[in-house]
């Protein structure tokens, strides 16, 4: 396990050889139920209690479709752009491993429900990459393995394992690239966009949350070298379950110098599956692939077969949300930022919180000040994600709408967002607490600009003499004076009328 690999630096490799990569994304759908039985399909429950005799594989049990799943893997297939079968089966793919209670994953082999289609997905300076789509196919998730008695918690070493299975049976959408060639060095950068875009799509359907971390969704990396100028495709590794974007970019980038080293010096590359590790950013060995005949797929005879009738396809297509790159591109244009501004914005989950407080009344330009500037800090500082923070795009929005009124300043805004933050209340609640309210009323300002004026002498005579610059400085000391809650305008406008100066 701890032997070292052989790399060659990763423009090396690409100086004499360009990547393929094919990219196969499992994702959970967020349906109530399994997908071939009643039993729930939440997370967390005592382990074994969400199972039924269909989900262990129980003899005479008896599947019966899941028409959401089925209805999610259309909406998927269609926002991939790809043709919907009018006619697939279930297959059993038949293999046995102790998390698999009923020896066989009900799968679908070669007819899958949608086939043929692409998804363009956004690099970094915004340019845009077609990744083709060969199938997206409907399975079942397995149960789930616990080691134990063993220091590293895997099998080599335990002592017994338990078996979780509720799991076992809960919907699943294979979703598999063509092989993606001509990303060249790029090719880590593409697999990462893609199933970023994928994820975007796959929420947007609201189909599945699609949270990596949570294995709702995970990524095999297939990936090849050709010498450069080469039409026949390499042999291909496959790191398995890949579970962070950050992860399917290192993985891929760590197969291109490692395939690199071995073919520069005159090895072979064996087709096999491999583990990432986090830690080291490196792959190691799995087992050596496995021939597909070897799953001994037949068409699954306690199923019906699926048939989703034209019209049915044509509602879903009809019902599809905008699909994110399409709003993306919108919002881009409607605000008028750069790509690499949206870039920004994307990268810190910004997105959403932006658009729902620009729903809730704010106008964009404060929406994105306060999201990507004070809340990103915060996120960043407590090691959150936007969306964790406590604050919601309304109340941000109602400090944004106190700022428009003039009631705030944004010295004061930051302190009401930190009172929220803090667990204070609302906005209009911290305001109160703490007092936070711009001072503008004359007659509480007077004073403080009299004696400000009092208290410069110097400067206050430049002033009269016609340096309105210098009103800035005596504009300073009111603000300090009435610890930012200063209406800084009006302060300004009552200086030059106390000292009889007009600003033209
Ligand atoms: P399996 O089911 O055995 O993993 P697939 O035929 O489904 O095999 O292919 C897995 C993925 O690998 C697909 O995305 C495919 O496009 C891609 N692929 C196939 N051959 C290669 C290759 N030589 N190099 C890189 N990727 C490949
Ligand atoms: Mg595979
Ligand atoms: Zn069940």
């Amino acid at each position: 396990m701890t032997t070292t690999t052989d790399l060659v630096s990763y423009e090396d490799a690409l100086a004499s050889y360009d990547p393929v990569m094919g990219l196969e994304v499992h994702v959970e759908l967020g349906t109530k139920t399994k997908m071939f039985c009643g039993c729930s399909t939440e997370l967390g429950g005592e382990p074994n209690a969400q199972t039924c005799p269909v989900c262990l594989g129980l003899p005479g049990a008896l599947p019966v479709v899941n028409a959401t799943g089925v209805e999610s893997a259309v909406k998927i297939g269609l926002a991939l752009n790809c043709s919907i079968a009018e006619w697939c089966r279930f297959a059993r793919k038949n293999y046995f491993y102790p998390d698999m209670p009923k020896n066989f994953q009900t799968s679908q082999y070669d007819e899958p429900i949608a086939f043929d289609g692409y998804l363009d997905v956004q690099l970094e300076d915004g340019e845009t990459f077609r990744v083709e789509i060969e199938r997206a196919h409907m399975e079942e998730d397995t149960g789930k393995s616990t080691h134990v008695g063993g220091a590293t918690g895997r099998i080599h070493g335990a002592s017994h394992s338990l078996l979780d299975y509720n799991r076992a049976g809960i919907p699943l959408i294979e979703i598999v690239t063509k092989p993606i060639v001509g990303a060249g060095e790029r090719a880590p950068e593409v697999a990462k966009a893609y199933v970023r875009e994928l994820r975007e799509v796959i929420r947007a359907l609201g189909v599945s949350e699609a949270r990596m971390e949570m294995g709702q969704m995970r990524c095999d990396v297939n990936l090849s070298l050709m010498p450069k100028g080469a039409d026949k495709f390499g042999t291909r590794s496959e790191t398995k379950n890949v579970n962070s974007l950050r992860s399917v970019e290192r993985a891929a980038r760590f197969e291109i110098m490692r395939h690199a080293a071995v073919l520069s010096s005159g090895g072979t590359i064996v087709q096999e599956t491999r583990h990432f590790h986090e830690d080291t950013g490196s792959t190691t060995s799995g087992r050596v692939k496995e021939e597909a005949e070897d799953y001994r797929y037949f068409p699954e005879p306690d199923l019906v077969p699926v048939a989703p009738s034209r019209e049915w396809v044509e509602e879903i297509r009809a019902a599809l949300p905008e699909l994110p790159l399409v709003r993306r591109t919108r919002l881009l244009a409607e605000w008028g930022i750069s790509a690499t501004e949206m870039q920004a914005i994307l990268n810190a989950g910004a997105l959403d919180p932006i658009v729902a407080t620009i729903e809730a009344g704010a106008d964009a330009a404060s929406a994105r000040k306060w999201w990507m500037g004070e809340l990103a800090r915060s996120a960043n500082e407590s090691g959150t994600s936007l969306d964790e923070l406590a604050i919601t795009p309304q109340q941000v929005a109602r400090v944004a709408e106190l700022v428009a009124k003039g009631d705030l300043n944004d010295k004061l805004a930051r302190q009401v967002i930190e009172g929220v933050l803090a667990g204070e209340g609302t906005p209009d609640e911290v305001v109160d607490k703490r007092g936070l309210k711009v001072v503008s009323d004359d007659s509480a300002l007077g004073t403080a600009v009299d004696e400000a004026i009092a208290g410069n002498p110097g400067i206050a005579d430049k002033i009269r003499g016609g340096k309105v610059a210098a009103a800035g400085a005596l504009v300073g000391a009111v603000m300090k004076a009435t610890r930012g809650q200063a209406d800084a305008a009006r302060v300004k406008e009552l200086i030059l009328e106390k000292l009889g100066v007009s600003e033209g």
